[in-house]
This record gives structure tokens, C-alpha cells and sequence, in this order.
């Protein structure tokens, strides 16, 4: 298996962030770097990692807020999918909606995330897939080589993503898991934005947001 993945997590959110790393290769990329980005900068820089992408899930604050770490030790590109531009661009609105402090602003997205897009680093190839709801322009990154996906805030072991702040659509959310998620083979790992991992079977059979029909059915 050539994707190994480390988690990060900290912050008021307790986020999680990963780094993914090609084995085969040595090359990486930094997923959704919250709180705790100075902690992955230090491994950058002491484990000389060669950096390939930013990526973002989405742009909620506790996902973007350790850009600037990760840029010190790394000029790699940040990928973002557009719908998410406009939330990406009102950081610091967020962090005063939450009364945090928050440094910005963040550097500009070089590079844009769309539906069906493979995205490869080294001998890695992520799939993206759109899944809004949660925010509009959230997407989901699948390996099917490792049987992994990052999910970032759309699905939680036994919870949903939240779909009250801006943007958010619960329809949508529902639709997102049902069509990009709950199809994913069973065994897929779901690596989420926070709380611990899961996988597509457990969340199909005792997700209580995706009951009570217990095969994918919703409420
Ligand atoms: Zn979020
Ligand atoms: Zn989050």
C-alpha cells in the first residue's frame, strides 16, 4: 500500500488533519491543516518531507487555520474547490463568529478541486468527489488503492456534519452522504474532520442520522 496517512488533531475543535505520504515516493500532502499545523511544520522541516499540495476538504476556520504554519516551511500549493472560495476569503469573519483569534489573512488558493478529478501525488491517486451540504464547496478525497477517504465534516462516527452556519443545506448534506459516501465500498476507512476514524459499514448500519432503515435509508 503506497498511501500512509498520519493524523493531527488539536485546537478548540479538536480537528484532524492528515498527512499523506507516498511511500513508494517520499512525496506528501497536508489535508485540512487546523490548530495544531505548527506541530506537522516542525515534521516538514525536520524529516526534510517534500511537500506536494495543500488540500482543503472545505474552508470552515478549523481546517484553514494552520495555513500560514505550513506555508513557512512549504511553498506547496493550497487546493480548494471554488464553491468554497467565498467562506475561505471571510477567515477572519469566522474566527470573530466564534470569538477567536485568528492572524490573517490566509494566502490566496493557487489550485481548484472539481467533481471526478484525480488528484496524484507521487504514486498516489486521490479521487475527488463533490459532497456539499455541510459547505458548499466541501468535496471528499478517496483512495480506492488504500480504501480510504477523507471526509473531512460530512460524515462523523455516529453524527453528520452540522448544517447551520453559512451555506450549509441539509438536504444537500443528506444527498452528499447517501450518493458520495454510502457508496463507497463497506470496508472504506472514513478519515473525518473530527472525533475518531470509521468506516462506511459501521456508519451504513449504526449511524443513528441514517436510520432507521439501517441500509442507508433516511429518516
Ligand atoms: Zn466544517
Ligand atoms: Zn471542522
Amino acid at each position: 500500500m503506497r498511501l500512509k496517512v498520519r493524523t493531527y488533531t488539536g485546537g478548540p475543535f479538536q480537528e484532524n488533519g492528515y498527512l499523506a505520504l507516498c511511500e513508494a515516493t517520499g512525496k506528501g500532502i497536508v489535508i485540512d491543516p487546523g490548530a495544531w499545523a505548527a506541530r506537522l511544520a516542525n515534521d516538514i522541516r525536520d524529516e526534510g518531507l517534500e511537500i506536494d499540495a495543500i488540500v482543503l476538504t472545505h474552508a470552515h476556520l478549523d481546517h484553514v487555520e494552520g495555513i500560514p504554519a505550513i506555508r513557512e516551511v512549504t511553498d506547496a500549493p493550497i487546493h480548494l474547490h471554488p464553491l468554497d472560495r467565498p467562506l475561505y476569503d471571510r477567515a477572519g469573519e469566522q474566527a470573530r463568529a466564534f470569538g477567536l483569534p485568528f492572524e490573517g489573512p490566509l494566502p490566496v488558493p493557487e489550485k481548484t478541486l472539481a467533481h471526478a478529478q484525480i488528484f496524484r501525488f507521487g504514486e498516489v491517486e486521490l479521487r475527488v468527489r463533490e459532497a456539499p451540504g455541510h459547505a458548499p464547496g466541501h468535496v471528499i478525497l478517496v483512495c480506492p488503492e488504500a480504501g480510504i477517504a477523507f471526509v473531512g465534516d460530512v460524515v462523523f462516527m455516529r453524527s453528520i456534519g452540522r448544517t447551520d452556519l453559512p451555506g450549509g443545506n441539509f438536504q444537500e448534506l443528506m444527498q452528499s452522504i447517501r450518493e458520495e459516501v454510502l457508496t463507497l465500498p463497506d470496508e472504506t476507512r472514513l478519515l473525518t474532520g473530527h472525533g475518531p476514524e470509521t468506516t462506511v459499514e459501521q456508519e451504513r448500519l449504526g449511524n443513528p442520522f441514517l436510520a432507521p432503515n439501517y441500509r442507508g435509508g433516511f429518516a
